[in-house]
């Protein structure tokens, strides 16, 4: 898990204590606050961390990562470690098995309701066992994942409106990830 802070990610890439001080000075000024506000948003970013980040992959081909990997700006390297933690995702993380899922659950806990839930692929409605990670129904691990999320970002068309899985006669009963969860603008 990340525990490294904003400003010491910044410290190591080389960004001076004057530079840091320089970048909340015009951040300040963006967002229009009076420049009282400085040393608030210089301590708000330097303990701020990464945000986490769980990836669940559902009834999915596998594009959706293979388009991330593939990435140029940022790279998918660039992503994971300079913007992100990417505490769990199947196809890139180094752990598997007991130790992947534990990865998922002790993410949920720590950053509980700070950290994002991306998804891809749709969900089977029509028999759990269709689609299973850990032993887990797709359905059941979405809803204990989300529950603590500040956000759930769908990605492609599967996530998003059900997708191939979900044509007709969708055997699988696959749905999308939006049609599970409310969506708020
Ligand atoms: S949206 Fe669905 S079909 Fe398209 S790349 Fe992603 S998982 Fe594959």
């Amino acid at each position: 898990m990340n525990k490294q802070t904003l400003y010491e990610m910044l410290q190591q890439q080389g960004v001076s204590r004057r530079g840091f001080l320089k970048y909340c000075t015009a951040l300040t000024s963006l967002m229009a606050l009076p420049p009282a506000m400085l040393p608030t948003v210089a301590k708000a970013l330097e303990s701020a961390r990464r945000p986490s980040v769980i990836w669940l992959s559902f009834q999915e081909c596998t594009g959706c990562t293979e388009s991330l990997t593939r990435s140029h700006s940022p790279t998918v390297e660039g992503l994971i470690f300079d913007h992100i933690s990417l505490d769990y995702h199947h196809t890139l993380q180094a752990a598997s098995g007991h130790g992947a899922e534990h990865a998922r659950e002790q993410s949920i806990k720590e950053n509980y309701g700070k950290y994002l839930v991306v998804v891809d692929g749709s969900i089977p409605l029509a028999e759990p066992g269709y689609s299973t990670i850990a032993g887990i129904s797709n359905l059941d691990m979405l809803n204990e994942t989300v529950a603590g999320a500040a956000a759930v970002i769908a990605v492609g068309t599967c996530a998003a409106y059900g997708g191939l899985p979900h044509a007709d006669p969708n055997p699988t009963g696959a749905v999308s990830v939006t049609s599970l969860i409310s969506v708020h603008p």
